[in-house]
């Protein structure tokens, strides 16, 4: 992660990027936010660009340095975080001894941070498979890493610690971080990551540097959400509903996604077979919603067809579609070919038109599903 990664909170990264730049950094500082709050993703920016060998406005993202951070892999960096019972969860295989767990933990951890760079405690208890809930941070934990404070940077000038939810820490394990926050290591920098420091002990509190990371703006996330490829006014009703948090955003979009393959091909199924009314039942539920749902679902139905096309062709790999997206497009195409494709297009774009001119959102679902049925079934 590099500070360019993450969307807005410009005024916040430079503080923190002129912090590095004038050797003004504290030695441990608490990145707090409210719930949604990039305190994560900033100490990994942070960290990136305290190790990085030729940084300008940001980390250069090309030295050894950057190049081992953006794989969560410079062992100048350590990680604490909390997790929950190791050996109850889903996703730690292994003969369950304790070397094993943990690195089978480290690599979990990494793949989370690449896959999910945005992802809350939630997704992180989801990914490991933590079913118990009870997620901490150890005794032991931070015991192994007061531990390795002792050994000089490897790489680095520095070594940097990130903790993450430090308000999930075992008593015995925030005594212990008390203790090196008081006599901080040479050329270490603590950095704890935190969405509640009011649950956190005063005493760790007042041993750090305070960074407030203030929510994402609506636009910020609106920006960051089309960059990635998703349509303006959807990104904004999107940004509208997550309130500031980038994560819940993202989560909305893919249950969004989810609702629209259930019912596009649900829609298809029922035109092929003809039901009436099925069809009829589909048009009163798509009324229901706003327009800007139906508009999406049309605009999601494009899409659908333009992959049943490509898949037609078999290059499936070329394009981003979900696991279940490839197994119903697999029938789908069984019954379509070029030419019913290029007509299903055609109508499905005269009906987002009349969508968009507030045309009756049941009679053009309704009209545009009989001509589908018509086409399908030929
Ligand atoms: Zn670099």
């Amino acid at each position: 992660m590099n500070f360019n990664s993450i969307p807005g909170l410009t005024r916040t990264k430079n503080l923190l990027i002129t912090g590095i730049q004038h050797n003004h950094q504290a030695h441990a500082q608490l990145f707090a936010g409210q719930p949604g709050a990039l305190v994560l993703p900033l100490a990994l920016a942070y960290a990136t660009y305290l190790h990085c060998e030729n940084k300008g406005e940001d980390a250069c993202g090309s030295c050894a340095a950057c190049s081992k951070s953006l794989k969560y892999i410079h062992p100048d960096t350590h990680f604490v975080f909390p997790v929950g019972n190791m050996k109850r969860s889903k996703e730690i295989k292994g003969s369950g001894d304790d070397e094993t767990l943990k690195a089978e933990l480290r690599k979990l951890w990494r793949n989370f941070l690449l896959e999910q760079p945005f992802g809350m405690l939630d997704d992180w208890t989801l990914f490991y498979g933590g079913e118990d809930k009870q997620a901490i941070i150890s005794a032991e934990e931070s015991r192994e890493m007061i531990k390795t404070l002792a050994l000089k940077p490897f790489e680095s000038k520095y070594k940097v610690v990130i903790i993450w939810c430090p308000e999930f820490m075992h008593m015995a394990a925030a005594n212990s971080i008390l203790k090196v926050l008081e006599e901080p290591p040479p050329h270490t920098y603590f950095i704890l990551a935190t969405q509640a420091s009011d649950k956190l002990l005063p005493t760790i509190v007042s041993r750090t540097q305070r960074v407030t990371i203030p929510l994402l703006t609506d636009s910020e996330i609106t920006e960051h959400l089309v960059q990635q490829g998703i349509e303006h006014k959807r990104a904004e009703r999107v940004a509208q509903l997550a309130e500031g948090d980038l994560g819940l955003a993202l989560q909305l979009l893919d249950k969004e996604e989810d609702r629209h393959t259930q019912f596009f091909f649900d829609w298809m199924v029922a035109c092929y077979l003809n039901k009436h009314a099925t069809l009829l039942a589909m048009a009163e539920e798509y009324h229901e919603a706003d327009r800007l749902s139906q508009q999406s679902l049309l605009q999601y139905s494009l899409a659908m067809m333009r992959e049943t096309l490509v898949a037609k062709f078999g290059a499936y790999e070329l394009h981003r579609i979900t696991d279940e997206e490839r197994k119903r497009i697999t029938k789908f195409t069984e019954v379509m070919n070029l030419k019913k494709i290029e007509r299903s297009v055609k109508l499905i774009n005269d009906a987002a038109y009349h969508i968009e001119r507030n045309g009756s959102a049941k009679m053009i679902f309704l009209d545009l599903s009989l001509h589908l049925a018509e086409i399908i079934r030929k």
